[in-house]
């Protein structure tokens, strides 16, 4: 994946009560925005369905008062043959990097104790900025393979109208259809019950689908693999290399060009001898993606179509079944589509035994 911006872009910060302003530089690791941008290209039709995105070109997209505040970055990708492909992704984008830096400015006593300060995102050009960014690249020696992605060929709108739709509406546009077996819900389910109190994880393996004549993308979960050699306590879960190798040894044994899509983990009731009052309000009693989750997806599942499912029991028999992925470079919650496993099969066209 290359990546070339003539730009530079700081955080422009007011520090005290004086109005002295400050310029913190900061270093966007445009990866996830760069993934997200492929997957919307080759939804498109414009890309070809590839593991790997082409050189892409970032540029800001400047506030209605103009250079140099930041609204939006504009991505364009190379496209075989045709002009480049372009996609916008929001300033938001940098929301926990502008996080990081403010919070810079809090722990060096830059901020003198005063209330809220203003701050903007700013971007500057600078062509030697880029031309740093090469150097950067050519060295790197573990460039991913570009592989053709072999999606299969499916009408999802046929296969979408025979599921059950869950989660957010405001997903629906933006996010590839993911679709999700009945029986591989239930079963995470039971295990997750059977875990109790420790976090228990799970890879989900499927197949990424396409319609051959709209060219949408989609994610077809057929099994999940219980995640054996994990760490695991009450609020977090870690892959171990172990885990990936029987992922793997898993995969190759059930053959059809399947992927690891996503993983599935579940959370105990954190609030369980919480006084019903102090519930309202309280981070943990309704679903969320933690810290620790995120830091799992960005590090495991960085493909712009890979999702993240969450189990989180309450104080009903059933957990409540939620699933996260990849929007705008951000990790979302989002929507996902459920069939039985026979209705899959057929979309998939796998004669049955
Ligand atoms: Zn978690």
């Amino acid at each position: 994946m290359t990546m070339q911006t003539d730009y530079r872009y700081v955080l422009r910060a007011t520090v005290s009560g004086d109005g002295q302003q400050v310029e913190l530089p900061m270093q966007p690791d445009w990866d996830a925005a760069v993934r997200w941008c492929h997957l919307q290209g080759m939804r498109s039709g414009v890309l070809p369905p590839r593991s790997t995105a082409p050189t892409a070109r970032i540029r800001p997209v400047w506030q209605p008062a103009g250079e140099p505040r930041v609204q939006a970055f504009e991505l364009s990708l190379d496209a075989p043959d045709r002009e480049p492909f372009v996609a916008r992704v929001e300033a938001r984008y940098l929301e926990d990097d502008i996080a990081v830096a403010i919070a810079g400015l809090a722990r060096d006593g830059r901020l003198d104790g005063i209330g809220p300060i203003d701050y903007e995102l700013c971007a500057h050009r600078d062509p030697a900025w880029s031309r740093r960014g090469d150097a950067v690249s050519d060295e790197a020696t573990l460039e991913p393979i570009d592989e053709p992605l072999d999606p299969a060929p499916l009408s999802l709108a046929t296969a979408l109208a025979r599921c059950e739709r869950h989660g957010p509406e405001t997903s629906a546009e933006t996010d590839v259809p993911c679709i999700v077996p009945r029986e591989v819900l239930d079963e995470c389910i039971d295990r997750s019950r059977r875990a109790g109190d420790v976090e228990a994880g799970g890879l989900l393996v499927g197949r990424l689908v396409q319609n051959p004549d709209t060219s949408e993308l989609g994610v077809v979960i057929r099994a999940h693999i219980p995640a054996r050699h994990t760490r695991a306590d009450r609020t977090s879960l870690t892959f171990t290399a172990r885990t990936w190798a029987d992922a793997d040894a898993a995969i190759s044994l059930r053959g059809d060009a399947e992927q690891v899509v996503g993983w599935v983990h579940h959370h105990p009731n954190l609030c369980a001898r919480c006084p019903l009052e102090n519930r309202e309000g309280c981070p943990y009693a309704s679903p969320f993606f933690s810290e620790a989750d995120r830091t799992v997806h960005r590090a495991a599942f960085p493909n712009a179509w890979s999702v993240g499912l969450l189990l989180s029991w309450y104080d009903d028999p059933e957990p409540s079944v939620d699933m996260y992925g990849w929007r705008q470079g951000r990790i979302e919650a989002r929507a996902f589509h459920v069939a039985t496993s026979d209705a899959i099969e057929e979309f998939l066209g796998v004669p049955k035994p």
